[in-house]
């Protein structure tokens, strides 16, 4: 009954940059779609 939450985010996939397709680390949740970079760069 607990097929857990854990296990469901594992088999998200990845985060995308929505600006270059870098993956995204998901450390940071109010990054939103962007990466790094890209984040720095429409702000
Ligand atoms: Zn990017």
């Amino acid at each position: 009954m607990i097929q857990s939450s854990i296990e469901f985010f594992k088999n998200l996939p990845a985060k995308q940059c929505s600006e270059c397709g870098e993956k995204i680390e998901e450390q940071h949740e109010c990054y939103g779609n962007k990466c790094d970079k890209c984040n720095h760069i429409s702000n």
